[in-house]
Order: C-alpha cells, then sequence, then structure tokens
C-alpha cells in the first residue's frame, strides 16, 4: 500500500494550555488557516469547532480531546485537543502518550500558571519535544519578557525566544522574526517608526539568539566562533535539532484573537516539532515471553497501535481513537488486542476533522484514525498484528480521590442510569462507579468537584438522565507504618475432601504513590506454582478495606515467602483464604494510619484581599508554600488538604468581590492527623 504522506510530513501535536489561556481561540484560527473552517468559531459566542460538547459550550472549556487533522506547507498536522483543567489530567495523560510534540500556549498577562506546570511536568515524563507561543499579547498586561522568564524559571528549561513582540497591550504592533531576520508589522497599521523600532531590536536580540545556539549546538558554535554569517536555514536546523532532543524549547508570541503569528506557529509546527520517524523506536514486551520488542515507525513493520481514547458518539455508537506506530491496517481487518488477549475485528476507518470524518480505507504509521466496530478495546490498550503480538506500556491513571452516591430522580431509570454510568467510565478511567451492597447506594468516583459535575450532566445530555446526589465524600486510604510478618493458614480436615492453604507473609510500608506490589520469593517448592496466582488474589481481595474504617490499603508491599500444602486437600480457594487472613491480621499489627488525598491549590488575588484568603486558607488546615507578587496581583501556591476545599470557591468569591480565580489539582495522599483520624474511625466505626 502506498502512503498517502510521506512520514517525516506527518506532526502528532497537541495544544496543551492552562484554562483561559486561548489554547481553543488558537486551535479555531490553526484551522481557519489550514483551510479547513470558513467560518471562524467564537468561544465567547460558544461556537468553536473544537468544543463539540454541551457543556464545554456552556463553560468555555475543553474537556475531551477530539483529534483533528489539518494540512499546511505539504505536511499533516493531527491536533489532539488536550482540556486545561487539571480535573481532568487524565485526557492530558493519554494524550500525551500519543504526541510526538507540543505547542504550549501561555497568557502573556498571567504568564505561567499552576495546571500548565503540572502538564508541563507530564510532557516531561513522555519526554514530548515542545514550542512555546506566548498569546495575548494585545491584551493589557501582557509582558513577553516576563513570561519567558518565568517559563525559564518555572519549569526549569533552556528557553529559545525566537521572536519578540514589537510592542504590547494596545500597542502591539507586529512580531520580530529572529530566525529569518524580519520584522513582520501588522498589515493594517503600517508605520516607518515602528519598523524602525523593531529593526534596532532584531539586530541585538538575533545576535543573543546565536550566542545562546552557540552554546547548546556545535555546528553554530564553529560558524560562530569563525565569525562566519549564520544563515536562517542554519539556525533552524539547530533549533530543530534541538528541539527534538528536549534540549531547548523555542518560544513564540502572538495574539490568537487577533490572528497574530497564527502562520509563524503552523511554520514552526513544521519547521521544529518532531515527525514520528524523529522519536525513537517504540519499546514493547512480547506479551508471552515477556521479552523486549522493538517497533520501528515504518510501513514494513508489523501493525502495531495505541487506543488513546474511546467515546460513544450519538450517530456511530463506541468510537475508538488509534495511534498507529507501526506498519498498517486495513478497515475490516482482524487485529489482537494483545492487553486482554482478544482478537477483534475493525469496522471503518476514519480520519476526523473537527467538523466531519473522512472515511479511509486503511490506517499507516504515524496517524492518528478513528474507528468502529472494537467492542472489547478500551483506551490504554495495544492493538497489533495477531501473528506478531507486542504489548505497549500501559497508560497509567490517577485514582479517583472524590466520590458520592447518586440515584436516578425517577425510579424507573435505574437500569438507564446503570447502562449510562458504565459507558462513562468506559470512556473516562479516572471515573469509576461501584455499588455499595450493604446500603444499595451507587457511588461515583472521580478526580474533583468539577469533573463529577460535568459528568453529571452529561448524563442529562446524552442520555435524559436527571439524578440526585449525595454530598462528594473523600476518598480516604489506609496504609501502613511498619513491617510485619504474618501467618495465614486455612486448614479444615473433618471427613470428606478437606481445605489446605498456608502462607507466611512479609507486609511492608512502600513508597507514598507505589500502590500494591506482590513479590513470590517461594523456594523449593513450598508452595506449588499453581497456587501462587491464588494467593496474589487473596491478598488484594484483602487490602480493598483496611482495619481502621474500612478503606482500601495503599502504598504497601508484600512477599509471599514461605508456606506448605497438601497433596490432596490444597486448593485455589484454600490458598486465597489463607492469604486473606495473613493479610487481615498483618494489617492490625503493622500500625495501620489513614491517608487523605491532598491538593495543589493556587490562587490569584488582587493584593487588597490576600490577608483575609489566606486567613480563610489557614482555617482548612493549608499550607501556604509561597506568595508572589506582580504589580497589583498576587498568586498563591499552597497545599490543602482536599476534605477542606468543599465551597471554597463560593468563599473565594465572596472574599474578593468575585475577583480572585484559582485552581486544584491533586498532589498526594498523606497521613491523616490523629484527631481527625480518631474521629472518621468513630464514624465508619469497624466495618468488619
Ligand atoms: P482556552 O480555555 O485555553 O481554550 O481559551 P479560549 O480560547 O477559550 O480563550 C479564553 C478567553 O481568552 C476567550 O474569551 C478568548 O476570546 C480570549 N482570548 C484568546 N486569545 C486571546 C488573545 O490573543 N487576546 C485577547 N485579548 N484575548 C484572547
Amino acid at each position: 500500500m502506498s502512503r498517502t504522506f510521506p512520514l517525516e510530513k506527518i506532526r502528532n501535536i497537541g495544544i496543551i494550555a492552562h484554562i483561559d489561556a486561548g489554547k481553543t481561540t488558537a486551535t479555531e484560527m490553526i484551522l481557519h488557516h489550514t483551510g479547513r473552517t470558513y467560518k471562524i468559531g467564537s468561544v465567547d459566542e460558544g461556537t468553536a469547532v473544537m468544543d463539540w460538547m454541551e457543556q464545554e459550550k456552556e463553560r468555555g472549556i475543553t474537556i475531551t480531546s477530539a483529534a483533528t487533522t489539518c494540512q499546511w506547507r505539504e505536511h499533516r498536522i493531527n491536533i489532539i485537543d488536550t482540556p486545561g483543567h487539571v480535573d481532568f489530567t487524565a485526557e492530558v495523560e493519554r494524550s500525551l502518550r500519543v504526541l510526538d510534540g507540543g505547542v504550549v500556549i501561555f497568557d502573556g498577562v498571567a504568564g505561567v500558571e499552576a495546571q500548565s506546570e503540572a502538564v508541563w511536568r507530564q510532557a516531561d515524563k513522555y519526554r514530548v519535544a515542545r514550542i512555546c507561543f506566548v498569546n495575548k499579547m494585545d491584551r493589557i498586561g501582557a509582558d513577553f519578557y516576563h513570561t519567558v522568564t518565568m517559563i525559564s524559571e518555572r519549569l526549569r528549561c533552556k528557553v529559545l525566544p525566537i521572536q519578540l513582540p514589537l510592542g504590547s497591550e494596545k500597542d502591539f504592533r507586529g512580531i520580530i522574526d529572529l530566525v529569518e531576520n524580519k520584522v513582520i508589522a501588522i498589515p493594517d497599521e503600517p508605520n516607518s517608526a515602528s519598523i524602525e523600532e523593531g529593526e534596532a531590536l532584531l539586530a541585538k536580540h538575533r545576535q543573543a539568539l546565536i550566542g545562546n545556539l552557540a552554546e547548546l549546538d556545535e555546528q553554530i558554535m564553529y560558524a560562530y566562533l569563525d565569525g562566519q554569517d549564520v544563515s536562517a536555514s542554519q539556525i533552524k536546523t539547530a533549533i530543530r535539532r534541538l528541539t527534538i532532543s528536549n534540549c531547548a524549547v523555542p518560544v513564540l508570541c502572538g495574539s490568537a484573537l487577533r490572528d497574530r503569528g497564527i502562520q509563524l506557529l503552523l511554520d514552526a509546527i513544521v519547521d521544529y516539532l518532531p515527525s514520528p520517524l524523529d522519536i525513537p523506536p517504540i519499546s514493547a514486551t512480547h506479551p508471552n515471553s515477556g521479552d523486549k520488542v522493538l517497533r520501528l515507525a515504518s510501513d514494513d513493520d508489523p501493525f502495531s497501535a495505541l487506543a488513546f481514547k474511546t467515546v460513544f458518539d450519538p450517530f456511530m455508537g463506541r468510537l475508538v481513537y488509534l495511534r498507529v506506530y507501526s506498519g498498517s491496517i486495513k478497515a475490516g481487518a482482524q487485529i489482537l488486542n494483545s492487553t486482554i488477549d482478544k482478537k477483534e475485528r475493525l469496522g471503518k476507518l476514519y480520519v476526523m476533522h473537527a467538523d466531519h470524518r473522512e472515511e479511509i480505507d486503511h490506517a499507516e504509521t504515524g496517524s492518528i484514525v478513528a474507528t468502529v466496530g472494537l467492542k472489547m478495546t478500551s483506551t490504554g490498550d495495544t492493538l497489533c498484528e495477531p501473528r506478531r503480538p507486542v504489548l505497549f506500556e500501559a497508560i497509567r491513571f490517577a485514582e479517583p480521590v472524590l466520590s458520592m452516591a447518586v440515584e436516578p430522580k425517577s425510579k424507573v431509570d435505574q437500569d438507564k442510569l446503570d447502562d449510562s454510568l458504565a459507558k462513562l467510565a468506559m470512556e473516562d478511567p479516572t471515573f469509576k462507579v461501584y455499588h455499595d451492597k450493604e446500603t444499595g447506594q451507587t457511588l461515583i468516583s472521580g478526580m474533583g468537584e468539577l469533573h463529577l459535575e460535568v459528568l453529571m450532566e452529561r448524563m442529562f445530555r446524552d442520555y435524559g438522565i436527571r439524578v440526585n446526589a449525595g454530598r462528594p465524600q473523600v476518598a480516604y486510604k489506609e496504609t501502613i507504618a511498619i513491617p510485619v510478618e504474618s501467618e495465614g493458614r486455612f486448614i479444615r480436615q473433618s471427613g470428606g475432601r478437606g481445605q489446605y492453604g498456608h502462607v507466611w507473609l512479609r507486609i511492608e510500608p512502600g513508597e507514598r504513590g507505589s500502590g500494591f506490589a506482590f513479590r513470590d520469593q517461594i523456594r523449593g517448592g513450598a508452595i506449588p506454582k499453581e497456587f501462587i496466582p491464588s494467593v496474589e488474589a487473596g491478598v488484594k481481595s484483602a487490602l480493598q478495606s483496611g482495619g481502621l474504617a474500612g478503606y482500601p490499603v495503599i502504598d504497601v508491599k508484600v512477599t509471599l515467602y514461605d508456606g506448605s500444602f497438601h497433596e490432596v486437600d490444597s486448593s485455589d480457594v484454600a490458598f486465597r483464604m489463607a492469604a486473606f487472613m495473613a493479610i487481615r491480621d498483618g494489617i492490625d499489627k503493622a500500625k495501620p494510619v489513614i491517608l487523605e488525598p491532598i491538593m495543589e491549590v493556587e490562587i490569584l488575588t488582587p493584593n487588597q484581599f490576600l490577608g483575609d484568603i489566606i486567613g480563610d486558607l489557614n482555617s482548612r488546615r493549608a499550607h501556604i508554600e509561597g506568595v508572589e507578587s506582580r504589580d497589583e496581583v498576587s498568586t498563591i501556591r499552597c497545599l490543602v488538604p482536599l476534605a477542606e476545599t468543599f465551597g471554597f470557591a463560593g468563599d473565594l468569591r465572596s472574599l474578593s468581590q468575585g475577583r480572585a480565580s484559582h485552581t486544584m489539582c491533586f498532589h498526594r495522599y498523606e497521613e491523616l492527623p490523629q484527631d481527625l483520624a480518631e474521629q472518621i474511625i468513630a464514624r465508619m466505626g469497624r466495618t468488619r
């Protein structure tokens, strides 16, 4: 099959930004310039093409990652939309995993905000090459140089400003392009004084850029030392190398709303961000042997792809988005889902544009496509050619931190509610649904108040179900403070066939955030291999509820190191029970403690309200990490227990006459202070 697009001309990118920095507006403008949208949508009027979900339009935020494809300078740019709100980090995480490059948009007034920092760290984890766009240069208070300093200091990266604004705020008159060595004035304001001012800046800063590049890139260094002229194309090649290798980050500027700098941004995406050929071959394991396997970005390699998003489309049904890493695949072909070890048949394949879809007959290496027909595949699964199986590392999602009981307003909707919740949970791995057998309640849990609110709105919009919701409840966890060894014996030998399971487990505290790890150290066949999975299953099931207040036990390492068996009476069930009992006893002796989720909160407020807000934060057990003031505005960065954040948005509004804003994201679990732990234990009682 011949390729529709050479691999080196593909860019798989994400546009990453703090909420309100202008990601939607910039995407709109990109689609406009690449010829995909004829009428420019406006976020303010709620018609943006990318925000295709109803409540996104109302809230003016982008929640799901819609993928869209466009073309620029004979390159195909696949844009995977990433959400700006940290309550939706799972969306960001899954998009970053399949991107090769990112455009990070900053608000030129606010600079680097909390969410940009959180997403930046995630992008570091996946080694996503980035370029930055300092937006809103036309707004009052816009400061390009300050934003560049913030990027360099707060995000700890080597910045390369390759453009400068000519003037700012109302006086934003153009862009100085240090690479092409020219001043691009805004067409409706040709003004010779501006050009002169621009040229003076150009001469000074271009030299600084070349000096900066010389420090980082040998080829530029030789040219620089020889006193040669460094050409635009040499500069571009060096910037491309440095960007792709994550050694530096080019910074551009403009105003998405006024359509300034967007075409230069498109040029930079093509010039500096990697193609699938520029990233290292993806490493995977063989699902049976566990051996390491590499898949090359080539149509000649066996087919492999990652499912990075699942959505229910009202017209098409279940739609799975894939990133193809190697090989190619025809519509209708059979594939292996190696994550769940099941074969499935692909239905039709589509390239998705924000406003329409294009059916294609095959998907090739490097492409981002949507497919219908996959019934069992969910987000994070690996798909591959059945005879050449590989398994990619699974996408790891954070555990939900907040839960809430829900019931349908009308009892007849109970089945519909269960069905819609199951569908929503399949789309979003950080949204979980449980049924509490004792109370008969349905509990939903997610990453924050806004996350759950949005999901409830979707239940009404997409499925027509109105729900009553209970108070949000914090998802506490339990862990242990000291290591213990614990024995579990499940032995019944009175007449007939008996039961015999016997284990010795070492239970140790793990690092915060490490979750659960199980190790088998049985030597000399004290327990036959075939029973080990049952021991692990028994351990997991016992850790579902801890000994203090019945919350799940996390951050523990469990090692099976001894035990015994009986030729006739040993069974899976007996070993499961023995492990269960060993954990239950062991946890009680290992000084259990309760953990609570701590949120990272950033508040932006005019200085006059600073004192009152800090007072309020202190009453919420907040730990203030720092206060930064600039002009009339301060930023407070702090850690606050999730349990103390309820109602914070409303209180902040009244304390600041509606002028302060805040963002919040999950930080980590920490031990709950003793007095509060006692209250919870008294309330919950021993649940077992
Ligand atoms: P998102 O949340 O990052 O998608 O941001 P939006 O694109 O929705 O923009 C947030 C707000 O900022 C909207 O009211 C936009 O009209 C406005 N905005 C976006 N870009 C610019 C810009 O370049 N200049 C100005 N003055 N406003 C902008």
